[in-house]
């Protein structure tokens, strides 16, 4: 049986990991060379993390699980092919695991500030950061990302931050007591915190609200929001609100799959989150149910672990500090604690690919 995995991130080469070896022959199509943690990207940003904490490179990782890679883009599927830039790809079944693309709203300027999204963009932005020293830099967006940036460029540079955010409380997608908790944190570390404030537009040197005040800026980093890629949208395949609309055994039609963040996957009523925690569990999942599949029996549905009413998740919030949510509760102590945790999850999940 062949299975084409598109797509290189946590779900795909978490799938392919923990399912070999067995009597599945896997391609998996990934344009980069190596796999990466985005997790610790804003600690990369900030210098605390190395390139080798974060990325591993895919080709020994291939060899050694059995697994061709293609380094290419995918760029459509054709029946049973995946038709790639230079080569075309034949399966039995495909897994969709492509992520999320930036989203940028049609705000105008936003796509000239800095991203911490893919590797590249973060190293640009890091790049910037030790070139020139900027001494006002505005991070927009307070979604994990948002704070996480926040935190730890408060803590490494002699910079004014800001952190810009529409909603009326930083990390609007927790609970009240998460965002309060995480406020109080970004506070302690001067971080200027600007909710309920709305970018119209981004300016070489300065950022326009939707009220027409402004504020100058030497760096912009935005980090609000993300929305299917080009090559998801293109796919004519089951969606919901653009993104591949999955059902219990992450299963998109006949033998076709999706997993992680490319994926809408709602399941008794929970919708899960777009964290690397699903990703990996979903990658888990769907590794057991092909094995399942090519012995003809059955398996139960997915759970979803992280869903968007229920979060869970271990934030950071500088290069000692982090806390936990699990549901309505944050875990704010012990603070160093949870820190290490966290980035012996995050380091440790690379590690795996080596
Ligand atoms: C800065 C940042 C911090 C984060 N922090 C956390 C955190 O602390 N905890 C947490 O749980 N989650 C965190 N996340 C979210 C988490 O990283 C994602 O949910 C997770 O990476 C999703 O995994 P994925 O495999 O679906 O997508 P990705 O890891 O994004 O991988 C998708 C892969 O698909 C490839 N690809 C895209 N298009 C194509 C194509 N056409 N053909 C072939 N390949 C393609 C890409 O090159 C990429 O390698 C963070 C995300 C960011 C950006």
């Amino acid at each position: 049986m062949k299975v084409a995995v598109i797509g290189g991130g946590i779900a795909g080469a978490e799938l392919i990991r923990v399912a070999a070896p067995c009597p599945l022959e896997f391609t998996l199509i990934e344009p980069k060379k190596q796999i990466e943690m985005q997790a610790l990207y804003p600690e990369y940003l900030g210098g605390v993390a190395r390139l080798q904490d974060l990325a591993a490179p895919l080709k020994p990782f291939c060899e050694r699980v059995g697994a061709h890679h293609i380094q290419e883009k995918a760029l459509r599927l054709e029946g049973s092919t995946v038709v790639c830039e230079r080569s075309q790809v034949e399966f039995d079944y495909a897994v969709i695991a492509t992520g999320a693309a930036q989203n940028y709203f049609g705000i105008r300027g936003v796509e000239n500030t800095f991203s911490i999204n893919t590797l590249e963009e973060t190293k640009r932005a890091r790049r910037f950061v030790e070139d020139n020293y900027p001494e006002r830099i505005m991070i927009m967006g307070s979604g994990l990302t948002g704070v996480e940036a926040a935190s730890i460029l408060a803590e490494s540079l002699d910079a004014s931050i800001y952190v810009i955010e529409a909603r009326e409380r930083v990390l609007p997608q927790f609970s009240a007591q998460t965002s309060e908790l995480v406020e109080r944190a970004l506070s302690k570390r001067g971080v200027n915190i600007l909710t309920s404030t709305q970018v119209a537009e981004v300016k070489k040197d300065c950022i326009m609200f939707t009220d027409d005040t402004c504020l100058d800026c030497d760096m912009a980093i935005w980090t609000a929001g993300v929305k299917p890629s080009q090559f998801i949208q293109d796919l004519d395949l089951p969606k919901k609100n653009g993104w591949l609309l999955v059902d219990p055994y992450l299963n998109l039609k006949s033998n076709l799959f999706a997993i992680g963040d490319c994926a809408w996957v709602e399941i008794d009523g929970r919708l899960a989150t777009k964290t690397g925690l699903e990703a990996e569990r979903q990658a888990k999942y769907l590794a057991r149910h092909l094995s399942h599949l090519i012995k003809g029996r059955a398996l139960e549905r997915y759970s979803v672990r992280a869903s968007t009413d229920s979060q869970v998740a271990l934030i950071s919030l500088g290069s000692d500090c982090a806390v936990g949510v699990v549901g309505k509760t944050c875990i704010g102590v012990p603070t160093r604690l949870i820190y290490s945790l966290k980035s012996w999850i995050d380091k440790s999940f690379i590690k795996r690919f080596k």
